[in-house]
Order: C-alpha cells, then sequence, then structure tokens
C-alpha cells in the first residue's frame, strides 16, 4: 500500500492537484505512514529490520509512537522483534512524506542508515530487506535515493556501490539487474539514477555513448524495456528518465511518443494501462504522467 500511496501522491503532484487535499486529510495520511515505521527493538538497541512496511497486512498492530500490542504479547513492545521494513517501502514511505509536507522530525534515520549497512551486500548490492536472500539494482537505487532523502551517507559504502553498478553495464551498454544478465529499461534508470544522486555519472559510466545508444533503439513509437519485446507506458519514465539524466532527452522523439501514450491513456477511467487498449492500472498510471512530465 505504501508504494501504491506513492504513486497516487505524486501522480496528483505533477498534475498540481496536491494543494487541493485538506489538511485532514494530509495529516491522517502522514499518521499512517508513520504508523509503518519499524522501530528499534525495545532495549533501545538498533535493528537491522528498522525503517518502514508496506502496510500493516501482517505482523503486529502499530501506532505512531512505535510501541504496539500483538498476540504474541500482552506487553506493550517495539515491532522490530517479529516485523520488518523493506527498502522500497522505506524509500517511498519517505517521499510520500515528503509530499505531504512533513519535516521529517519523527523518522528514525539513525536506525534506517544504520539498517542500510547492514542490507549491504559484499559486491556492493543491497537487499530487498535483513537477510532476504534477494539483491539487485532496484534496491541500489532504493538505498540510494533514502539517503539522499535523509542527506545522510554513511549507510552506504559509495565505491563498493559504483563498483557493483559497473559490473552490470552489458555488451549492449544498458544495465542488468545483477552481473552478467540481460540489459533492461528499468535497471538502467536505477543505474544512472543512482549515480546521479551520488554524484558519479561521469565516471560512473564506463562507456556513455554505447548506454546512449542503447536507450534510444528502445524507441518505437512508445519505448521498450528490451530489444524485441512490445512498447509499454512506463518506459516512457524507465528509458525517457534515463535519456533525460544524461542530458540528451532533445534526441527523443516526443510527437510519437505523446501518440503512442494518447493510445495508452483510457477516457473511460482516467488512467494508463501498459498497452493500447488495456485496463489502466496504478503503476502505469503514474509512470505515464512522468513520461509526460519529462
Ligand atoms: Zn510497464
Amino acid at each position: 500500500r505504501m508504494t501504491f500511496g506513492y504513486f497516487c501522491l505524486s501522480g496528483l503532484d505533477l498534475l498540481g492537484s496536491l494543494p487541493q487535499l485538506t489538511q485532514e486529510k494530509r495529516a491522517g495520511w502522514v499518521e499512517w505512514i508513520y504508523a509503518q515505521q519499524i522501530h528499534p527493538n525495545a532495549d533501545g538497541s538498533l535493528s537491522p529490520r528498522c525503517g518502514f512496511r508496506g502496510s500493516p497486512f501482517a505482523g503486529t498492530k502499530h501506532c505512531s509512537s512505535g510501541v504496539s500490542r500483538n498476540s504474541f504479547s500482552r506487553s506493550a513492545h517495539p515491532p522490530a522483534e517479529i516485523d520488518t521494513s523493506h527498502i522500497t517501502m522505506t524509500h517511498t514511505a519517505l517521499l510520500c512524506l515528503v509530499l505531504l509536507g512533513d519535516d521529517l522530525s519523527r523518522v528514525n534515520a539513525k536506525a534506517i542508515v544504520a539498517a542500510l549497512r547492514a542490507m549491504q551486500q559484499p559486491d556492493g548490492s543491497f537487499e530487498c530487506y535483513w537477510k532476504a536472500g534477494e539483491s539487485d539494482m532496484r534496491f541500489v537505487f532504493c538505498a540510494c535515493a533514502i539517503s539522499y532523502v535523509l542527506n545522510d551517507w554513511s549507510g552506504i559504502d559509495v565505491e563498493k556501490c559504483i563498483e557493483f553498478i559497473r559490473k552490470c553495464q552489458t555488451y549492449e551498454g544498458g544495465f542488468s539487474q545483477k552481473p552478467n544478465q540481460e540489459s533492461h529499461g528499468g535497471s538502467t534508470y536505477c543505474a544512472i539514477a543512482s549515480l546521479a544522486l551520488m554524484g558519479r555519472i561521469d565516471d560512473g559510466i564506463a562507456d556513455k555513448d554505447r548506454t546512449l545508444r542503447w536507450l534510444l533503439f528502445r524507441q518505437e513509437d512508445g519505448f521498450q524495456g528490451r530489444p524485441n519485446k512490445p512498447h509499454d507506458t512506463c518506459y516512457a519514465f524507465w528509458i525517457g528518465g534515463a535519456i533525460d539524466m544524461l542530458g540528451m532527452y532533445h534526441l527523443v522523439d516526443t510527437t510519437v511518443l505523446k501518440f503512442f501514450l494518447s493510445q495508452t491513456y483510457s477516457p473511460k477511467f482516467g488512467g494508463y494501462g501498459k498497452l493500447p487498449g488495456d485496463y489502466p492500472d496504478l503503476m502505469h498510471t503514474y509512470l505515464g504522467l512522468s513520461g509526460l512530465a519529462i
């Protein structure tokens, strides 16, 4: 739910509609977001599980002070003992709070930074949560975005992280989720955005011309995410955003891109689907708007 909330709030922001939300609604959402924060252990020690979870669908009920009761114990205790954050949810929770005008004063930044340190792998990548066993470029981007918003990079070994990103650049020029895999539009965005947030685009990409060539060749009318795949609304942002970060968006044919996006827009439901004629969904609606915003 946290990431769906982000798609909605950021989408409304792109449309200039956020100021129309009442103060009461904003305050209610801010409280709900803080209620998903996983706090340190009962003895005050930091847990690598700290950060934000996506919703209260599993685990304990939360209150925004971080002290809760659950069916396992009658005593109030912080939830890190039996619940865990997720790096994408921490990323989108922070962005939602910023969008809602919150000052982040109740975010336990120290605990989040310590959790990031625990989630970074020996190869420089990040797990989605502590001991998840799944680590790739998506979570590298989340770690960089979190560090950027908190203005604290002490949770990341930046050089190791850049080493991982470099290893993910393929012979095609794009970036893969992990070394020795296929270039993909989403992971290429995550790689370039991570380097941009670290201020290392210039020395982080070994062959920028090859990267740009791979990105530009993904345009048919809309963009595809990989060679020989159908064009898809969301890559207007993933590929378009990557090209923009390289300072070359003027090379995109925006006329045919806008025509493609007009075909994936549903006048009946008011959102974007993946392909022309598809039912709209939140993710493609947000990423379609984001693609147009570039
Ligand atoms: Zn898509």
